[in-house]
């Protein structure tokens, strides 16, 4: 006899079985049937690598343990991001089809990028302080248009490999900021300055911040102030794509390639 958590998954089973005969997925990048991203197009990930800021975990010409950007920054507001890619390629176009082609599916499939920066330096020694995963939240009208919170999908699937709870609940977006798209690195900080509040629950707590993709940072310091004036003890961040930028110091506009990257969005 089968119990009825049995039956129900037997059923999402067949029906996703029978859902992938009638409309088989295809690589979003090579458009190769049977994948929504194939194993080569996964391989196609460029990692950040090592010549990086000890503290933004942007790409340096060389290691450096507090870049020229970071510097500008007192320690209480300083935040250690490590991102798991570049932000370019299949990669670029995985997210890009998460967030705008309502393929909330594709975020478990980029979740192992995650983990695997996780399980390296710095996070090997940090790890046991991190209490909790955070998705950077999304405003509701951009929410009930998209349906779907694709930092949250993410961190959902990232909590279920790394066995942390998640808490989308301890920040909120109090107020509706433009997109970030086109938005120079100035007008982006103003953009999400106070965009966000804490829950009082963040007090006293290590939790770790969850994007898609780093492009300023803005967003991300943003989210870490509203949690430290909440009381949060600590607050680390981890991003599925960073820009393929050595420095963002200049306050000219990004360049055309940066103008359609969208984190905030
Ligand atoms: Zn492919
Ligand atoms: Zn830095």
């Amino acid at each position: 006899m089968l119990t009825i958590t049995q039956t129900l998954n037997w059923c999402n089973r067949h029906y996703q079985n029978g859902k992938d005969l009638l409309f088989p997925p295809q690589c979003v990048v090579c458009q190769q049937w049977g994948y929504l991203l194939c194993p080569t197009c996964a391989q196609r990930a460029e990692p950040v690598g090592d010549s990086i800021c000890a503290w933004c975990g942007r790409r340096q010409p060389t290691p450096t343990a507090c870049c020229a950007n970071c510097q500008q920054q007192t320690e209480p507001a300083r935040l250690l991001v490590r991102a798991a890619t570049i932000h370019n390629g299949a990669i670029r176009q995985a997210i890009h089809v998460l967030k705008y082609e309502a393929k909330p599916e594709m975020a478990p499939l980029l979740a192992p990028y995650l983990v695997a920066v996780f399980s390296q330096a710095p996070w090997a020694t940090l790890q046991r302080d991190i209490e909790a995963v955070v998705p950077v939240p999304l405003h509701t009208e951009r929410l009930a248009t998209r349906g779907y919170n694709q930092a949250e999908l993410l961190a959902r699937a990232f909590c279920q490999r790394v066995k942390l709870p998640l808490h989308p609940e301890w920040l909120q977006r109090q107020q509706y900021t433009q997109s970030q798209v086109g938005l120079n690195r100035e007008q982006r900080q103003a953009n999400v300055a106070d965009a966000f509040g804490a829950a009082p629950a963040v007090a006293g707590r290590t939790f770790l911040l969850l994007d898609d993709v780093y492009t300023t940072g803005a967003t991300l310091q943003a989210c870490a102030k509203a949690a430290r004036l909440a009381g949060a003890r600590q607050i680390f961040a981890l991003t599925l794509a960073t820009a393929d930028h050595f420095d963002f110091t200049g306050d000219q506009p990004l360049n055309d390639q940066a103008q359609t990257w969208s984190d905030g969005a």
